[in-house]
């Protein structure tokens, strides 16, 4: 086939593609990249004009086993081959779907064995929430259905669960509804505004204030906390000491169900399998996306908890099958991607290389910019990682150290860091440049990504 010319290409894309999280008129003038990405391998991606780049972000933080593994895309071949589609309603399913729900269970925390099926992290949090909501109907409690989320959170961008999310920019300029979601501290110890508190004392602080919420709004309302093991978007901030043992005991106190939401953390990036097991969490649901099929087919799901699959079932015996379902649940591509996918994670080790080359990544990264005076903090867990930066590192500016607005380096470090070969993420709020590598990470390309940054941050001093 004929290649477009290059300009014609460009006309078309600032013409006709209405891009998702983009400046519109920015993009119309020319201000944005028009990046057209053409191959990927490893942790590299390769666009039109020839240009390598290592992408320290695994897209969105999605191609968790690397690009171009043909393993995965085999499967997809095959599987489109044989069927390329089947519905899922009454019933039917095809054999990667079951299978993947087998291979979902056998993964999972311990008690969490049913697995329904979405496209998006986003649809599968609508389906949290309504699961959520029916269970409270079955269970002869209407009035129990507000949810409880956190300040920075991150579930989506749909009419609830931009709502959900934390961020400002996702809801302001759309009206989406304020009620039923109310939302709670985000355990951001670095930001704390006592200076004085230990880790355990925060964690505790957070506890209380969601206490306080609950028993303000009538615990008789409140349905469920949803709450992302270690915050993404909002910042990459792990829970400081003690955060989800405390916050669990008040949810448990008052019979409030727990949602994980793992699209980021499910299947390795932390360095365990799920997040929820790296803390200690016990969910009654667990939503899952990205690392599922490390986004070679978009494929998403929700995983509930045998107590909560009990009420759901007494639901249909009561009301009939139950009224939610989309055309592409447990769509026979994705089914066969996610199979493929998670056995490529086991045949390659990546949650041990997660551990293990997140921590060489985490230790390298805070040794080459932990002193630098524009650096607040180096954090992370497993692959995830960020480098937040301050204006006023040791107060002798007069500011708070972790104070944001004025001075906005990450922006300016990322379009450094891609010169120099490297993706990472200005994220959308505050001032932090986010790491998430595909987990296959080498420490020599760890080595690579930590030298570009230190070259980038140092550009901009
Ligand atoms: N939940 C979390 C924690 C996420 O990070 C995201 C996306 O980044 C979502 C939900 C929404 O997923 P999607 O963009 O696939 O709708």
């Amino acid at each position: 086939s004929t290649r477009v010319n290059r300009d014609e290409l460009t006309a078309w894309d600032r013409d006709h593609f209405f891009h998702p999280s983009t400046h519109m008129a920015g993009h119309a003038r020319g201000d944005t990249a028009n990046r057209v990405v053409t191959g990927g391998s490893g942790v590299r991606i390769e666009d039109r004009d020839g240009k390598v780049s290592l992408d320290a972000f695994a897209g969105l933080y999605c191609v968790n086993v690397g690009y171009g593994q043909t393993k995965i895309a085999d499967a997809i071949a095959e599987q489109a081959h044989k069927l390329a589609y089947y519905h899922a309603y009454v019933g039917h399913g095809s054999e990667p779907a079951i299978k993947l729900s087998r291979m979902i269970a056998e993964r999972a925390p311990a008690g969490l064995n049913h697995v329904y099926y979405g496209l998006s992290g986003s649809d599968a949090n609508e389906t949290n929430i309504k699961l959520v909501w029916y269970a409270n109907n079955i269970l002869g409690r209407p009035e129990k259905k507000k949810i409880i989320s956190r300040w920075r959170g991150y579930h989506g961008s749909g009419i609830m669960t931009g709502s959900l999310t934390g961020l400002e920019l996702f809801h302001n300029a759309f009206d989406l509804p304020r009620a039923p979601i109310l939302h709670t501290d985000a355990p951001y110890y670095f930001r704390r505004t006592d200076r004085s508190l230990t880790e355990e004392a925060f964690s505790q602080l957070c506890a209380d204030n969601l206490e306080a919420l609950i028993l303000k709004e009538g615990p008789d309302t409140v349905a469920a906390f949803i709450g992302e093991p270690v915050l993404g978007t909002g910042g990459i901030v792990p829970p400081p000491q003690g955060y989800w043992q405390k916050i669990q005991r008040v949810l448990k106190k008052y019979d409030i169900l727990l949602i994980a939401d793992e699209v980021v953390t499910g299947f390795g990036r932390l360095g365990s399998m799920f997040g929820s097991a790296h803390y200690g969490m016990e969910p009654d649901l667990i939503t899952i996306a990205k690392g599922l099929t490390s986004a070679y087919t978009p494929l998403s799901g929700v995983i509930v908890a045998d107590g909560l699959w009990k009420v759901l079932e007494q639901g249909s015996d009561k009301l009939g099958p139950i009224g939610h379902g989309w055309t592409y649940s447990a769509h026979p591509l994705c089914a066969a991607a996610g199979v493929a996918n998670l056995e490529l994670i086991d045949e390659l080790g990546l949650v041990d290389n997660a551990r293990d080359v997140g921590a060489y990544f985490r230790q390298s990264l805070a040794e080459a910019l932990g002193d630098h005076a524009m650096v607040g903090e180096v954090r992370g867990e497993g692959l995830l990682a960020a480098v937040e930066f301050v204006k006023d590192k040791d107060g002798s500016k007069g500011g708070p150290v972790f104070f944001d607005a004025a001075l906005k380096v990450g922006p300016q470090v990322a379009a450094s860091l891609l010169e120099r070969g490297v993706i990472a993420r200005a994220m959308p709020q505050g001032d932090i440049l986010g790491f998430a590598p595909p987990l296959c990470l080498t420490k020599a390309e760890s080595d690579e990504i930590v030298a570009a940054t230190k070259g980038a941050v140092e550009a901009i001093a």
